[in-house]
């Protein structure tokens, strides 16, 4: 139905949906009137419900089968829930691809071991005494 906002004269329509919607939130709160915001003030404008009722004829059967339908949504969405654990399996798929690397990360430390400054300390003791007597014989 189309509307003229009382504040700026803009004319705008409401959708079916939202009349629905509206005759549903004046059912759901007992109200007697509905805002409809205008989209160029955003004032809202009061309607009587009388006048929503009567511009949208059939409402109430609308209403029951827009509540259906969201019932219907609900329930797969539910059911897209519940699927959902099943696709978890891919995870130990994921730790196995790791286990190289640990292979990798395991030989790294036995070469800095090598490196390290105490095994260089303790090479020299042996091998100083050879030099020792070496120059004892000259
Ligand atoms: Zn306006």
């Amino acid at each position: 139905m189309n509307l003229r906002c009382s504040y700026c004269q803009t004319m705008f329509a409401l959708s079916r949906e939202t009349m629905l919607i509206a005759l549903e939130q004046m059912e759901a709160e007992g109200l007697h009137h509905y805002d409809a915001h205008c989209p160029k003030c955003r004032r809202a404008n009061s309607m009587s419900r009388d006048r929503l009722e009567k511009a949208s004829p059939g409402w109430r059967e609308a209403l029951i089968e827009m509540q259906k339908q969201a019932a219907k949504a609900e329930k797969e969405q539910v059911a897209a829930v519940e699927e959902k654990p099943a696709k978890a399996s891919a995870k130990p798929v994921a730790a196995k691809a790791k286990s190289p690397a640990k292979i990798e990360a395991a030989k790294k430390p036995a070469a800095a071991t090598k490196a390290s400054p105490a095994s260089k300390t303790e090479k020299p003791s042996p091998k100083g005494k050879k030099p020792a007597t070496g120059t004892k014989s000259k």
